[in-house]
Parts: structure tokens; sequence; C-alpha cells
């Protein structure tokens, strides 16, 4: 399969009565910045579109849905629509799976490098700094009159898959769609502080316990610390609460890979990646059936905590001597 024009997926669309929009699994700013976007345009369009989420949306992305999403796997029977929103991996969907292959066409919006195209119709770019700017671009084929909200949650999507406009995949493109989201009435300010000056003091005392473990190895290139589901108990934080501090590693000077594991239960973690300059996290991740991309990339591991931590720390000095 191959890529379709956004022109065409625009008139996809056009042809449509309903559309369920699909968020990946540990949703974050894109993913949910992307769909809330669509689906506010798809509604304006005469559309009965939602999105169908499993887990819960986390605490400082909660200012986006303002009644978008739903858990009801019976939203829309049959859904003329099922379209897949920042992942490329139906694997990502988990409960909702069977749901997405009950669309009568499926379609998949992405970004990942390592995202084939396999739904009926795709639009996967790798050189857009978010998905949500696949969905703006997208907005311009579609009759449609962006306003605040679309606009906001467009910032909101780009804005975290950035890192606030700091990492790589942040292009002139990046910019000068920020810059016109500005003529939406988008406050960048109001945004970053609901995103990202919003945390709870157990959030604090979460990451100190886990600062407090940190591992360099593999010479001083990389680090490595987790969370366990006895830190989060200590502390009353929330694994959510843990978003950024795989980056917080990264930003040791002298640190090219961060490594960052979660104890999601007793056999199983979920391991985060990151990498600054020349190291490719995807390729690491892949060894282990997950993705992403250069800079960021995961996996999941069916391992304890201890074991996975161990078995993470063996590939990244595998791959760094390789
Ligand atoms: P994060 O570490 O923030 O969970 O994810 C970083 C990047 O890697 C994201 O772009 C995400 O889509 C991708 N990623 C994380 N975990 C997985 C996984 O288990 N499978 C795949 N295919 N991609 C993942
Ligand atoms: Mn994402
Ligand atoms: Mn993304």
């Amino acid at each position: 399969k191959a890529n379709n024009t956004l022109k065409e997926i625009a008139e996809i669309l056009m042809a449509s009565r309903s559309v369920l929009l699909f968020t990946h699994i540990n949703m974050d700013g894109d993913t949910l910045g992307s769909s809330v976007a669509l689906c506010i345009a798809l509604r304006k369009l005469g559309k009965q579109a939602h999105i169908l989420i499993e887990d819960d949306v986390a605490a400082f992305l909660r200012f986006l849905d303002k009644g978008y999403c739903t858990y009801d796997n019976h939203i829309i029977e049959n859904p003329d629509i099922c379209l897949c929103i920042d992942c490329g991996d139906v694997d990502r969907f988990r409960e909702r799976k069977e749901k997405f292959f009950e669309g009568k066409q499926k379609g998949c919006i992405d970004h990942h490098v390592t995202t084939e195209p396999f739904a009926d119709f795709n639009f996967i770019d790798p050189t857009a700094s978010a998905t949500g700017e696949i969905i703006y671009e997208l907005l311009k084929e579609l009759p449609v009159e962006v306003d605040k909200d679309i606009a906001s949650a467009i910032f909101a999507a780009i804005t975290t898959d950035t890192g606030n406009f700091q990492y790589s995949n942040t292009t002139k493109r990046t910019h000068l769609i920020a810059a016109e989201l500005w003529d939406y009435g988008v406050d960048y300010n109001e945004i970053s502080v609901e995103l990202y000056q919003n945390n709870r003091l157990e959030k604090l005392l979460l990451q100190t316990k886990i600062l407090e473990q940190i591992t360099v190895f593999a010479g001083g290139e990389a680090a490595i610390c987790g969370v366990t589901q006895e830190m989060l108990e200590e502390t009353e934080g929330r694994m959510e609460e843990t978003e950024g501090m795989v980056e917080t590693l990264r930003d040791i000077s002298g640190i090219e890979l961060a490594i960052f594991v979660k104890e999601v239960s007793r056999e199983k973690c979920k391991v985060s990646m990151r990498s600054k300059k020349y190291i490719n996290v995807a390729e690491i991740s892949q060894k282990l059936n997950g993705g992403g991309h250069a800079r960021a990339a995961g996996c999941t591991v069916m391992k304890s905590y201890e074991d996975t931590k161990q078995e993470m720390m063996r590939l990244a000095e595998e791959y760094l001597k390789g």
C-alpha cells in the first residue's frame, strides 16, 4: 500500500457520514490534540464524529477534551470510517482493535518512521514534527473554517511532540504552522500553562525518588532509571506523572542515550528511549518489537522491572559497541 494525498483523504472524509477516531494507548498531546482538532472539524462539517479511547486522559491534557472522547465502543455502529491518529500499529489499540476493523473504510494519519501504510487510505509523513502538522494541512483541504478550539488543539499537539519546539523534528514548517495558528486566536501562553505549569506536589516527590536511582553506564554515554509500582504507592504519584523523566535523563550533559523503564506489572514493563544527537533509538526498540522515531522510541518488555533494566542495558551496550 502507498500513501494517499491529503486531497484524496479530504474527499474520502467528505463522502462519509460517520467517523470514529482512534488515539494510541498512553495518550500523548499529539494523538489527543490531533484527534480533537479533526473531530471538531468533522462535526462542523455535519459528520457524526467521536474519539474512541481506552485509557485515562492524563490530567494535563484534560483541557483539550470537551466531550469528544468516549470509552463506548457502541457510540457508532459500523462507522463509515475508522481513522488511526498518530500511530501506525493497531496493536496500540489493544481493546479497540476489533472495533477499528469494523470501519467500512480504515485510514491512518501518522508521522512515525516505523509506520508502513497498512490501511485502506494512508498519509504517513515522517518529516512532520507531529501528526498535528499533518492534520492542520488536511484541514486546508476540507471546506471548514479553522476556529480557536481547533487551532489550540493543533498547537497542543505540536508543542508536546516537539518538546516545545526544541527537538530535531522541529522545522521551519513547524514554526510557520504555529505562527498561522496565532491568527485563529491561539493563546500560546494559556496552553503552555495548562500543559507545563500544572504539576501536583506528589509528582515532584515521585520524580525526586526516581532521580535518586539514576545509573550512568556505557562509559558515561547512557543513563537508565525507572519507576516501580512501589515508588508510586510510597509517593502517591501517578504513572502519567513520570512523563518527561526520560527527557530529564537525556538532558544530562554527555548523555547520548536515555532509557526509562515503567513497571506496569510484575512481568511487564514499558520502556521509553531518547537520544540526543546520533543514536537511532527506533532501531533499538524494533529489536524488541517496538517502534518510534530516531530520537524517541519505545517498546514493551514482558519481564520484571529489574530484568528489563538489565536487558535494556545489555542491548544498549551492544548497540553502542556495534
Ligand atoms: P514514549 O517513549 O513517549 O512512550 O514513545 C516515544 C515514541 O515511541 C512515540 O512516538 C511512540 O509512538 C513510540 N513508541 C513507544 N512505545 C511503542 C511501542 O510499544 N510500539 C511502537 N510501535 N511504538 C512505540
Ligand atoms: Mn504520540
Ligand atoms: Mn506524534
